[in-house]
């Protein structure tokens, strides 16, 4: 059997869960998964193991099932579409940046 979760499967289990706990614990939650992420990675920065990676890499899972799952949630916001434009100008500004420290170093 395959476990994968499609992208219409991931949908209803984020709208099931916000329906379950609702819109504030569902940004709680996000806020907490965040710090947890933190935390994973100021240790695997300090003491790269096998543990440290492996609670780095859980908490960068469940970060991004939080931020999957508010952008889906908060349609009316039309979130989705205004963290795509706000990452292709942060994109814009960091590829500036690099390139010109690339510049810079030659
Ligand atoms: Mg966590």
């Amino acid at each position: 059997m395959n476990d994968k979760m499609t992208k219409p499967v991931r949908k209803q289990i984020y709208l099931a869960a916000f329906r379950k706990w609702g819109f504030e614990a569902q940004h709680r939650q996000l806020m907490e998964e965040c710090a947890e992420l933190i935390q994973a990675t100021n240790k695997y920065l300090n003491l790269p193991t096998e543990e440290t990676v492996a609670s780095f890499v859980e908490e960068l899972a469940d970060v991004e099932i939080m931020i999957e799952q508010i952008k889906l949630q908060t349609d009316y916001l039309l979130l989705e579409d205004r963290v795509e434009k706000q990452k292709e100008s942060a994109l814009l500004s960091l590829k500036t940046r690099v390139m010109k420290d690339k510049e810079g170093s030659e």
